[in-house]
């Protein structure tokens, strides 16, 4: 894409989901990392249901160490891989306690030096949290990325690092934010929502999905204040 199309690009999706931001629930910068690194492979919303208890009772890594690895995995067995989950989030704690003061620290390498948390999830806390400019690749992130032209690669850090190349002002620090929920409920993985997606024209992806009961694809017109939504909400289809 050029870099109009892709200024516009994010202009419209920005128009159009007004409060780009995690659909994790976390309380502090700890249990924001918590919660991050529970959500591989996991749905946000499975995350929220098993976090909902344990940040109540674990909101620090000194409390998160009393609970020890059999209590937590007590709160999080209904998420996957949540043996090895309970194992990491145990041994990171640990580790912000005797190394960083319990706190958690601000760089991606001390970050990822930490268990269980790989490039992704520092981008992610690091974004989250201190509002930095960086582009964690998920698996929406990287087909919305790839399907539209806005960033093809081959592999996440590829598409990391030509976001972060390609992505202008004011969008840099909630590109991830849009292009999640973009690919959360409109540019689906099975089946992506063309008919209602505010970035048709601009998107290369070819076999454009019409609308239901069939019919032309046309851009759509620039949404009004009345049609915004939370993006929690899936956006209804533009008649
Ligand atoms: S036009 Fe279709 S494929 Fe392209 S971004 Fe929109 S929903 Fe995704």
């Amino acid at each position: 894409m050029k870099k109009a199309e892709i200024a516009e690009f994010y202009r419209r999706l920005a128009e159009r989901i007004p409060a780009p931001e995690t659909e994790l629930n976390y309380t502090n910068d700890f249990t924001l990392l918590v919660a991050v690194v529970l959500s591989a492979q996991a749905t946000d919303a499975g995350v929220n249901v098993a976090t909902r208890e344990l940040f109540r009772l674990a909101d620090t890594p000194e409390k998160m160490l009393a609970l020890g690895e059999d209590g937590l995995k007590q709160h999080i067995k209904t998420i996957g891989l949540f043996n090895m989950k309970a194992k990491n989030v145990i041994a990171l704690s640990r580790i912000l306690v005797d190394l960083h003061g319990g706190q958690v620290p601000r760089t991606r390498e001390e970050l990822q030096a930490l268990p269980g948390v790989g490039r992704k999830t520092a981008n992610v806390v690091l974004n989250v949290a201190h509002g930095a400019e960086t582009f964690p690749v998920d698996t929406h992130v990287f087909r919305v990325a790839n399907r539209t032209g806005l960033a093809a690669g081959r592999n996440e850090l590829e598409v990391e690092l030509k976001l972060e190349r390609t992505t202008p002002p004011p969008w840099r620090n909630i590109a991830h934010h849009l292009l999640i929920l973009h690919g959360r409920y409109v540019c689906k993985a099975r089946k992506p929502e063309c008919w209602r997606c505010v970035v048709v024209d601009l998107c290369r992806y070819k076999p454009k999905t019409p609308p239901p009961g069939d019919g032309e694809v046309k851009p759509p017109s620039a949404p009004s204040s009345r049609t915004r939504r939370s993006p929690r909400t899936p956006l209804a289809p533009r008649s």
